[in-house]
């Protein structure tokens, strides 16, 4: 049984999906981190990101790894935990050239595919999961908040683990990377027509959780 959860940056889809694969029992996975995990490892290995062909290569050298722990999912290459390296804003600024790749795009969605079909029961979250990854998935949720909350939320969290970054550049970094997922070709982050919108701006977690617990229970029992 498969629940995807998407939306933009910062919209707290991670902090939700986690609390919502909790209650339910399920395994919840951070797509985003996968993303990350390849624009990290191209970075480290002085390929640029843009560079498709080369960057395809390396699935072929790199032995990524994603394990969904309690409190995040931990993310190894070859190995080595590169878990906080991938949020580095520097990272953050480049995913878009994996993102907007048909070709990369078609790999990590086959991952995820892999991934959930280890999973009697998974959360996904990310931008694509409800229309391209899994659209027969059993719920689909697609959360949007404030643009301003947003940023303001990823700044508090990068602030916790030591970045020194203002809220207008962590605003203006979220602009561009709506923009760019909103508008490529491939994959574009957009409610699956079958999707449930939850505006989370006035909201807490905990209420944002309930109300998808309620909605995911009675489908699944309705089922
Ligand atoms: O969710 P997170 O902010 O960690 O995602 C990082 C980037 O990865 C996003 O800005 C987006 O460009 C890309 N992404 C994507 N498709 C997904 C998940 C993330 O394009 N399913």
């Amino acid at each position: 049984m498969i629940i995807t959860i998407d939306g933009p940056a910062g919209v707290g889809k991670s902090t939700v999906a986690r609390a919502i694969a909790r209650r339910l029992g399920a395994v919840f996975l951070d797509t985003g981190a996968m993303y990350r995990a390849v624009t990290l490892a191209a970075v480290e290995r002085g390929i640029a990101p843009a560079d498709t062909e080369k960057v395809r290569g390396l699935f072929e050298v790199c032995r990524f790894e994603f394990r969904p722990e309690a409190e995040q999912m931990r993310v190894c290459i070859d190995g080595q935990d590169k878990t906080a390296e991938i949020r580095d804003p520097k990272i953050t600024e480049q995913v878009k050239y994996i993102a907007s790749a048909g070709p990369l795009r078609e790999k990590l969605v086959q991952m995820q595919r892999d991934f959930a079909a280890g999973c009697e029961r998974i959360v996904t979250e990310g931008r694509d999961q409800g229309t391209v990854a899994f659209p027969n998935a059993a719920v689909k949720f697609f959360l949007t908040a404030d643009p301003r909350q947003r940023a303001m939320r990823r700044h508090l969290e990068l602030t916790a683990a030591g970045k020194t970054i203002s809220l207008e550049e962590v605003l203006r970094q979220q602009q561009v990377r709506d923009a760019s997922d909103e508008n490529r070709e491939v994959g574009p982050l957009k409610p699956a027509p079958d999707s449930i919108p939850i505006d989370t701006t006035t909201l807490t977690v905990d209420q944002v959780v309930n109300r998808m617990e309620q909605i995911a229970r009675k489908i699944i029992d309705g089922r």
